[in-house]
C-alpha cells in the first residue's frame, strides 16, 4: 500500500569531489523527484558533491530542505546556508540522532565510509525493530553489488539473519526507490528466538 502522504525523506550520499559526474546528476534527479512527489528533504547540510546537489534540486522543485551538519564540518563540507533550516550540531553523533528524529524514511545513494556508516545504523535499527521507517538503497550503476554479495554471504553463513532483507529495499530505479519509501512497512518481529542456537 502506498501512503503518498508527504514524507521527510533523509538522503545519505557522497561528500566526495572525486566521483564521476553521473553520481552528482543522480543526486539532482533524486532531489527533483522528491520535490515532484511533495516530500521534504533531511540531509547532511553540506554544499559539496551529491549532498549539495540533492538539496539544490529539491529546493528548485519547491521542496523544503533541512540540513544537519556538525560544527566541525561547517567549513570543510561548506554548510549550505540556503537550506530552509540549517541545524549545526556539536558532534557527529548528535547530527545522526537529529537526522533520524526528523525523518520518516531513509534513502541511501552511492557514497563512501560516511554514507555506509549511516546506512548500517538505520538498517540495523530497523532489523532490531527499533523503528519502522523504510530504508532503501538506490544503486543504478551496481556500485553496491559487492556489498550486496557480502551481505548475502553473511546471511548464508548464519552471521546475518534472513530478516535483514525484510528491512531494506534495494533498487536501481529512482521512481521505484520513492515507491518503496512511500510503502507502509511490515513490522520486523524481533524476539529471543533470534538468538536461539541452530543445530549444527
Ligand atoms: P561520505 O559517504 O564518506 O562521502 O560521507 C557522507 C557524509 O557522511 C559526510 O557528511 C561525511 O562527513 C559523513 N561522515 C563521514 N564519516 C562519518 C562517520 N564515521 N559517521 C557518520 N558520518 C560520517
Amino acid at each position: 500500500m502506498n501512503s503518498r502522504k508527504p514524507l521527510a525523506v533523509c538522503v545519505f550520499c557522497s561528500s566526495s569531489g572525486k566521483i564521476d559526474r553521473r553520481y552528482v546528476d543522480l543526486a539532482a534527479e533524486v532531489g527533483a523527484e522528491l520535490a515532484r512527489r511533495g516530500h521534504s528533504l533531511v540531509s547532511g547540510g553540506a554544499q559539496v558533491s551529491c549532498m549539495g546537489a540533492v538539496a539544490r534540486a529539491a529546493r528548485a522543485g519547491g521542496a523544503r530542505t533541512v540540513g544537519v551538519i556538525p560544527e566541525g564540518l561547517v567549513s570543510v563540507e561548506i554548510s549550505d546556508e540556503d537550506n530552509d533550516e540549517l541545524v549545526v550540531t556539536a558532534d557527529m553523533r548528535t547530527r545522526k540522532g537529529e537526522m533520524d528524529r526528523r525523518s520518516d524514511a531513509f534513502l541511501i545513494l552511492p557514497g563512501g565510509i560516511g554514507t555506509l556508516e549511516e546506512l548500517f545504523e538505520v538498517w540495523t535499527a530497523r532489523v532490531l525493530a527499533m523503528h519502522d521507517k523504510p530504508v532503501v538503497i538506490l544503486d543504478p550503476t551496481g556500485v553496491y553489488e559487492p556489498l550486496r554479495e557480502l551481505m548475502v554471504g553473511l546471511t548464508d553463513q548464519g552471521f546475518a539473519r534472513p530478516k535483514i532483507w525484510d528491512a531494506i529495499g534495494w533498487t536501481s530505479s529512482v521512481p521505484e526507490a520513492f515507491d518503496l519509501l512511500e510503502r507502509a512497512q511490515p513490522r520486523i518481529e524481533f524476539s529471543p528466538e533470534d538468538y536461539a542456537e541452530a543445530e549444527l
